[in-house]
């Protein structure tokens, strides 16, 4: 009997750790509660650094997928048992596997803005987040603001639901740094002749090539870093939303007004996740992304055999990141099922 595998979520990891699991004469079951796969990089109207449209990334991981690659659509996973030597695993809408192993590529959720309800996301308009911007940059239309004005200032607020714990999130999450330089460049490509701001704690340009990005939204389109934390927004009369930031570096208050303000969101454990990893008996899920048996050397393996992690339900990723760590897990399994 050939060994079956089912991947839970068709993401980017889930799509890629399918792939090299079949070209390893594995059969597979890719499982996504969505209609079509791809995971978040569907929203993604451009990813950085080299600005490769999120379609077509998804194209090219896509492509040549092979045939033992079975994928099961509209099911939302819900259930997992392990019985003996295998798993069941069941979703909402009544279907029901077994397979010799499963791999979680769940992802993330963004976190939602309205939670830090002083930066005025759901309340004013013209205060959206980073994933709102992706829309609107693909649409192709130019920028306007929720008023239909140009806005002449725009603000990008960094670390929006990370690094923070009034919002029980600790972790950083990584992408919303190169994120933000990312759309700042877009956003001054629109519209040169606007003022463009990023408020950060730290920046941290981790990947190659994107501290060369930082540097050149600073010299070519002179976007200004300012470190300091946006205590609350307010809305003038005009729609205008009029930021309140301790610029940090100077000790000073500021009062900034600006057409455009965009809440960089960060990524958050998906709840699902964290539920299912509960029915499997997964202790190891500190802060509701799943942690794997060792970080270093165990990096795609959980505490139990046959289960094993890909992507960014283990914690935030870049795709690039995302997609090797999906390529180790496959191999991770077929060390497993002894291929
Ligand atoms: C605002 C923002 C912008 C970003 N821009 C970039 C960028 O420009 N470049 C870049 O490299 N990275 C970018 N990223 C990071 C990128 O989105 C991630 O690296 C990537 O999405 C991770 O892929 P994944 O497959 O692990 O997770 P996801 O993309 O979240 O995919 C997970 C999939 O699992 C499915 N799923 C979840 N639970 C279940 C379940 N129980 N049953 C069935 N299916 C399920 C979901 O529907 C989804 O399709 C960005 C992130 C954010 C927040
Ligand atoms: S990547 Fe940057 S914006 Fe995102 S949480 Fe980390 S420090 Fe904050």
């Amino acid at each position: 009997m050939p060994k079956h595998v089912i991947v839970i979520g068709a993401g980017p990891a889930g799509l890629e750790t399918s792939a090299n699991l079949a070209k390893l004469g594995i059969a597979v079951t890719l499982v996504e509660k969505e209609e079509s796969t791809g995971g978040h990089v569907k929203q993604w109207h451009a990813l950085f650094p080299a600005l490769l449209p999120g379609t077509e990334a998804l194209d090219a991981i896509r492509k040549g997928m092979p045939e033992n690659v079975r994928v099961q659509n509209k099911t939302t996973v819900t259930g997992i048992e392990a019985v003996n030597n295998y798993f069941t695993v069941s979703g909402h809408n009544g279907w029901q596997e077994k397979a010799d192993a499963i791999v979680f590529a769940t992802g993330f959720q963004l976190f939602d803005a309205r939670r830090k309800e002083e930066y005025g996301y759901g309340i004013y308009e013209n205060v959206i987040t980073s994933a709102d911007l992706e829309e609107m940059f693909a649409t192709g239309k130019s920028l306007v603001n929720r008023h239909g004005n140009k806005p002449e200032r725009i603000g990008f607020v960094h670390c929006v639901g990370s690094r923070d714990e009034k919002v029980n999130n600790l972790h950083c999450s990584k992408v919303c740094c190169i994120t933000a330089v990312k759309q700042a460049i877009e956003v001054k490509q629109m519209l040169p002749e606007a003022e463009v701001f990023c408020f950060y704690m730290d920046l941290r340009m981790f990947g190659r090539h994107y501290e060369e990005l930082y540097k050149e939204a600073q010299e070519k389109y002179n976007i200004q870093f300012i470190r300091g934390r946006l205590s609350e927004s307010a809305e003038d009369q005009d729609g205008n939303i009029v930021l309140k930031v301790e610029d940090t570096l100077l000790g000073k208050p500021l009062r900034i007004k600006a057409g455009l303000l965009v809440l960089m969101v960060g990524m958050e454990p998906l709840a699902g996740t964290k539920s299912l990893a509960d029915k499997l008996g997964l202790t190891k899920v500190p802060d509701g992304f799943i942690q794997p048996a060792d970080e270093v050397l165990q990096s795609n393996f959980t505490e139990l055999p046959g289960v094993f992690v890909a992507g960014a339900c283990s914690g935030p990723k870049s795709v690039s990141d995302t997609l090797a760590d999906a390529r180790s897990a496959a191999l991770a399994v077929a060390g497993f099922l002894k291929l």
